[in-house]
């Protein structure tokens, strides 16, 4: 099978456009097309010939995945869909709509072996990676579907994007690229468990795109209790990779903090992940959990949360609280695809 129109490089479309017979010029007209807004196929790119439309879609076509289910929330702000891909296994994007931004949250592999032990993802272990153009794929999907324009990307669906790192990467470089979708560097968060040497090397990409990370412990031991792979990726490692990462990108790093009742959200906690954090210059995000069928962990009251982010505050760590999108559509990560693929 020829690779789909979203895994070839520049190169390797320059190559086979000159292969074709076509003019120099016709690459960048090309890559415009592909990367337009609302583009489902060439065969809506008018200003190329439309022998060379044929030829595209029929050898390398923009789309290798349908859109199976379409879930929209009651405030009509959030949409999660699952996407249904060329070997039949399926992917979920979710689009967040706010005031000034709508967001697209992108999924990296086809479920997840990480087995953090409040996730929907887990369940069912990992099938596969994503390959590049998959990953581009959703974006493009979500793009097609949202009547505004998508201004910021999150990896933050299915799957650790770090252990798929070459096609996460190549992905980002056509997201925030020229000649790709051309988002800034800055509307782009990608989310990590915390994959140390992962973080490392993405500090030295030039891509400086924004990166947090999953901690949802104020420490090794507790977190050890909900994160397996913390036994893989310590505590410590972590915060001083992402240490790097903020110093040498200058992009502050997020310590993405899932409160679960009764777990992890006491104050005392929350005074033990302060002290850790003081001095260190990362932001924290605190997202009260979103249930999930099957599992035992609940969302905490309201006000605890709020005893957690005044308790943060208090000892000089701004947390600011993330504001629950689409619950009624069961909008964590994993829990679409669990619900129509079983
Ligand atoms: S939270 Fe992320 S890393 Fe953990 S199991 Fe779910 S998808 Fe994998």
């Amino acid at each position: 099978m020829n690779k789909p129109f979203y895994a070839l490089d520049k190169g390797e479309l320059a190559k086979l456009l000159q292969e074709w017979g076509e003019p120099g010029f016709r690459l960048e007209q090309v890559l415009e097309q592909a990367y337009a807004l609302r583009r489902h196929g060439f065969s809506e790119a008018h200003n190329l010939p439309k022998a060379l439309r044929a030829r595209l879609e029929e050898s390398h076509p923009l789309r290798t995945g349908r859109i199976a289910s379409k879930a929209v929330s009651r405030d009509g702000e959030t949409v999660k869909f699952l996407l249904r891909l060329a070997d039949g296994e399926s992917v979920e994007t979710v689009i967040i709509g706010a005031p000034s931004r709508r967001s697209v949250c992108i999924s990296s592999q086809v479920g997840c072996d990480l087995g953090c032990r409040f996730c929907a993802s887990t369940i069912g272990g990992k099938r596969r990676d994503l390959g590049m153009h998959e990953i581009l794929e959703q974006f493009a999907a979500a793009q097609s579907i949202s009547e505004e324009r998508i201004t910021h990307v999150v990896l933050m669906g299915m799957g650790e994007p770090l252990l798929n790192y070459a096609n996460v990467v190549k992905a980002l470089r056509v997201l925030t690229g020229r000649f790709g979708f051309g988002l800034s560097h800055r509307r782009v968060t990608l989310s990590t468990i915390g994959v140390v040497e992962g973080m490392r090397m993405l500090a030295n990409e030039p891509l400086r795109v924004n990166l947090a990370v999953s901690l949802h412990a104020p420490n090794q031991e507790l977190r050890k209790h909900i994160v397996p792979s913390a036994e893989r990726w310590k505590f410590d490692d972590i915060l001083a990779a992402a240490a790097h990462y903020q110093e040498r990108t200058g992009r502050q790093v997020t310590m993405e903090y899932c409160l679960i009742d009764g777990f992890n959200d006491s104050a005392g906690h929350a005074r033990m992940l302060g002290r850790r954090l003081k001095g260190t210059g990362f932001a924290v995000n605190l997202i009260p959990y979103n249930p999930v069928a099957g599992l035992e962990w609940k969302r905490p009251r309201r006000d605890r949360v709020r005893r957690f982010r005044d308790a943060l505050a208090a000892l000089g760590v701004p947390a600011t609280v993330r504001r629950e999108k689409g619950a009624d559509i069961s909008a964590a990560c994993g829990q679409l695809r669990r619900r129509i693929d079983g």
